[in-house]
Protein backbone atom coordinates (compact mmCIF):
# COMPACT_ATOMS: atom_id res chain seq x y z
CA UNK A 1 0.00 0.00 0.00
CA UNK A 2 1.68 3.56 -1.11
CA UNK A 3 -1.31 5.75 1.25
CA UNK A 4 0.27 8.85 2.77
CA UNK A 5 -0.22 9.17 6.22
CA UNK A 6 1.42 9.56 9.14
CA UNK A 7 0.59 8.45 12.95
CA UNK A 8 2.41 9.62 15.60
CA UNK A 9 2.20 7.53 19.28
CA UNK A 10 3.55 8.40 23.10
CA UNK A 11 3.48 8.20 26.49
CA UNK A 12 0.27 10.75 25.78
CA UNK A 13 -1.55 7.68 25.53
CA UNK A 14 -1.65 6.83 29.01
CA UNK A 15 -2.16 10.81 29.76
CA UNK A 16 -5.49 10.31 27.86
CA UNK A 17 -6.39 7.51 30.09
CA UNK A 18 -6.12 4.65 27.69
CA UNK A 19 -4.10 1.64 28.12
CA UNK A 20 -0.89 1.00 26.94
CA UNK A 21 -2.34 -2.04 25.20
CA UNK A 22 -4.73 -0.02 23.48
CA UNK A 23 -2.05 2.48 22.04
CA UNK A 24 -0.14 -0.68 21.31
CA UNK A 25 -3.33 -1.79 18.99
CA UNK A 26 -3.70 1.52 17.35
CA UNK A 27 -0.21 1.53 16.19
CA UNK A 28 -0.57 -2.02 14.94
CA UNK A 29 -4.13 -1.08 13.02
CA UNK A 30 -2.56 1.88 11.72
CA UNK A 31 0.40 -0.23 10.41
CA UNK A 32 -1.34 -2.56 8.69
CA UNK A 33 -3.65 0.31 6.68
CA UNK A 34 -0.07 1.68 5.89
CA UNK A 35 -0.02 4.13 7.79
CA UNK A 36 3.78 5.41 8.98
CA UNK A 37 3.54 5.02 12.92
CA UNK A 38 6.71 7.30 14.84
CA UNK A 39 7.16 7.09 18.35
CA UNK A 40 7.80 10.33 19.71
CA UNK A 41 9.35 11.57 23.52
CA UNK A 42 5.73 12.78 25.00
CA UNK A 43 7.80 14.24 28.03
CA UNK A 44 6.30 18.38 28.76
CA UNK A 45 3.99 17.79 26.32
CA UNK A 46 1.23 18.92 27.86
CA UNK A 47 3.38 22.09 29.52
CA UNK A 48 4.38 23.17 26.05
CA UNK A 49 2.67 25.66 24.02
CA UNK A 50 2.80 24.61 21.06
CA UNK A 51 2.20 28.64 19.56
CA UNK A 52 5.24 30.41 21.52
CA UNK A 53 7.24 27.48 22.67
CA UNK A 54 7.22 28.45 26.31
CA UNK A 55 7.04 25.52 29.17
CA UNK A 56 6.14 25.82 32.45
CA UNK A 57 4.11 23.50 34.41
CA UNK A 58 1.87 26.08 35.42
CA UNK A 59 0.24 26.38 31.91
CA UNK A 60 -1.30 23.27 32.43
CA UNK A 61 -3.61 24.95 35.31
CA UNK A 62 -5.44 22.03 35.94
CA UNK A 63 -6.51 18.50 34.68
CA UNK A 64 -8.44 19.54 31.52
CA UNK A 65 -6.99 23.30 30.82
CA UNK A 66 -4.05 24.45 29.12
CA UNK A 67 -3.53 27.95 29.02
CA UNK A 68 0.06 29.68 28.04
CA UNK A 69 1.40 31.81 30.83
CA UNK A 70 3.00 33.84 27.57
CA UNK A 71 1.16 33.70 25.09
CA UNK A 72 -2.37 33.40 26.69
CA UNK A 73 -3.08 30.50 24.06
CA UNK A 74 -5.74 28.48 26.12
CA UNK A 75 -7.23 25.17 25.22
CA UNK A 76 -7.84 21.40 26.29
CA UNK A 77 -4.96 20.04 27.48
CA UNK A 78 -5.35 16.98 25.84
CA UNK A 79 -5.71 18.99 22.45
CA UNK A 80 -2.65 20.77 23.16
CA UNK A 81 -0.37 18.07 24.23
CA UNK A 82 -1.69 16.40 21.05
CA UNK A 83 -0.19 19.21 18.72
CA UNK A 84 2.75 19.27 20.58
CA UNK A 85 3.21 15.19 19.57
CA UNK A 86 2.15 15.82 16.23
CA UNK A 87 4.72 18.67 15.64
CA UNK A 88 7.71 16.23 17.21
CA UNK A 89 6.55 13.62 14.98
CA UNK A 90 6.77 16.01 11.88
CA UNK A 91 10.05 17.08 12.78
CA UNK A 92 11.09 14.07 13.01
CA UNK A 93 10.41 13.51 9.58
CA UNK A 94 11.28 16.98 8.77
CA UNK A 95 8.12 18.07 7.62
CA UNK A 96 7.75 20.91 10.91
CA UNK A 97 6.39 24.03 9.91
CA UNK A 98 7.25 26.05 12.99
CA UNK A 99 10.41 24.74 13.80
CA UNK A 100 10.46 26.71 17.06
CA UNK A 101 8.01 25.10 18.99
CA UNK A 102 8.99 21.92 17.27
CA UNK A 103 12.88 21.87 18.49
CA UNK A 104 12.00 23.17 21.67
CA UNK A 105 13.13 21.04 24.97
CA UNK A 106 11.51 21.34 27.60
CA UNK A 107 13.20 23.07 30.16
CA UNK A 108 11.42 21.75 33.18
ZN1 LIG B 1 2.38 30.58 24.43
Amino acid sequence: MTGYGLAATSELSTLLGRSISSARSSSYKARRAGVRVITVDARFTSQLCPDCGYTARNNRFSRDGFGCRMCGLAGPADHVAGINVRNRARLSVGTCQRARTCRLKADG
